[in-house]
């Protein structure tokens, strides 16, 4: 008998008594069921991919709704772009050498035979969606940023899983250290709105393509002289890409990197220059930077600023928010006119366990300050426009609609507390009137329906009746 149908059989009709008997007659019954059907009662996710249940949405709320802010703050628009994208476009933008693309992208072949991937980052399809789109010809800087879930085959661990979602800023057309300097602060002003105030700056220049060409000559002599104290990965690394070994966590390599020519030792005059400029305009700003020649990211398509924003809390407890850099030379590259670029991402599950740490505030939604009651089949009816008709005036109402018993709404009711609580019976709703019971005082009275929402607005002393705060959304909400 095979054993999937067994184990799924006893999980299914297990009983505490006479289990065992039942168990082998069902089996025996159940033994010309093929054993898929029996293994799709037990469905689960992925792994290191999560569901992001009702209970944990106040932290990305909070998230969303501070992103959006600030990047509408900074002249921020979002874009969205695919989650697929030709295989082809990652490995030209990322670099063929990089672990990104030689052991982390979810590729496949569509039934069309195109060669797909999952994107592993953002920043890529909005590079193609910027130049596919003709976006050059607008007023630049072109400031574009997004939301939205990347995809890499990792090891899963806290804070970096197989599905992860980013916020992603980017910037085109401006070459001014200015930008990667208000980048900077974006990035910082994101993490420390959430509630996380100690961070940290992490940056380096990495040169462009000119300037490091000799010192990655340099870097690879140097690691060559060393590579019996590498590890393995990085042994391999100094053919593909041995500016990563800099970035290395393993003991020994760190010990290495202690020693290894730095990037910012060997900047051509205009690398060195704009580094210089960007820590001057640093110096202007609040947060305090730490130069860290080891931080390299694991990508091709950097050049010259390269940054990172780490939690500083605890010593010994540091870690990547996330990311970024310039990639002055990646649109070129991808076949587009020559536009320096600047952009980085913070990863929102990071953000939220780094939160959670210090105990940051999710958001909080509004709290219903009205409760709609209804008794009878006709009121029962009535209530749902009458509900309506309060939504579309921005009074957040609860109700319980498929309760029957009236007692049973009220303690609904209660432990919502609300303010007000309109009842709404079979006389009312022959008579098309309402009954407002103040749940503080008990007072009840009788109200035209047509008076209904003039009424509450003047009981809730009207502006705490508008629920939606945000101007926008109201403005969306009554169209
Ligand atoms: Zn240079
Ligand atoms: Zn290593």
């Amino acid at each position: 008998m095979p054993k999937t149908i067994k184990k799924t059989v006893s999980k299914k009709y297990s009983s505490p008594r006479g289990g065992t008997e039942r168990l082998s007659k069902q089996s025996k019954e159940k033994k010309t069921q093929p054993p898929v059907l029996a293994q799709k009662t037990n469905f689960q996710s992925l792994r290191g991919m999560n569901d992001i249940l009702p209970v944990a949405q106040p932290f990305w709320e909070q998230v969303r709704r501070v992103t959006e802010r600030l990047s509408r703050d900074y002249g921020f628009t979002r874009i969205d772009v695919p989650l697929v994208e030709y295989a082809d476009l990652f490995q030209r933008s990322i670099g063929e050498g990089t672990d990104i693309v030689e052991k982390e992208m979810y590729t496949f072949t569509t039934r069309g035979g195109d060669r797909v991937a999952l994107r592993p980052e953002m920043t890529a399809g909005i590079c193609r969606a910027y130049i596919q789109n003709g976006m050059h010809v607008q007023p630049k800087p072109i400031k574009l940023y997004s939301i939205g879930s990347v995809y890499r085959y990792d090891r899963p661990q806290e804070g970096r899983y197989r599905e992860h979602y980013q916020v992603n800023f980017d910037a085109f057309g401006e070459m001014d250290p200015i930008l990667d300097a208000q980048m900077i602060q974006i990035a910082s002003r994101v993490v420390q709105n959430l509630g996380i105030k100690a961070i940290q700056i992490q940056i380096n220049s990495i040169g462009c393509p000119s300037c490091r060409r000799e010192y990655k000559d340099l870097l690879v002599n140097y690691l060559e002289s060393k590579k019996q104290k590498l590890c393995v990965d990085c042994r391999q690394r100094i053919e593909t890409n041995p500016m990563r070994i800099l970035d290395c966590k393993e003991d020994k390599c760190v010990q290495v990197s202690v020693t290894a020519p730095q990037s910012i030792d060997h900047l051509c005059e205009e690398c060195r220059k704009h580094f210089k400029t960007l820590l001057e305009y640093l110096d202007e700003l609040d947060s305090p930077y730490t130069i860290n020649p080891h931080l390299v990211r694991g990508l091709d398509y950097y050049t010259k600023t390269v940054f990172e924003i780490w939690s500083g809390e605890e010593e010994g407890r540091k870690r990547s928010l996330g990311g970024g850099g310039r990639y002055d030379k990646l649109i070129k590259h991808l076949g587009g006119e020559d536009t320096s670029a600047i952009g980085f991402g913070l990863g929102i599950e990071r953000l939220i366990a780094e939160m959670k740490r210090v105990q940051a505030k999710p958001y909080r939604p509004p709290k219903p300050k009205v409760f709609l009651a209804q008794l009878g089949d006709l009121a029962k009816k009535n209530s749902l426009k009458m509900f309506l008709e309060l939504e579309k005036n921005g009074i957040l109402v609860a109700e319980s609609f498929g309760r029957g018993s009236l007692k049973s709404q009220l303690r609904v009711a209660n432990k919502l507390e609300v303010e007000i609580t309109l009842i709404l019976g079979q006389k009312e709703a022959l008579d098309g009137t309402v009954i407002i019971k103040n749940m503080k005082t008990g007072v009840q009275e009788t109200v035209s329906a047509d008076r209904l929402v003039e009424v509450i607005k003047k009981r809730l002393k009207s502006e705490n009746v508008i629920i939606y705060h945000d101007h926008n959304y109201i403005h969306n909400h009554n169209q």
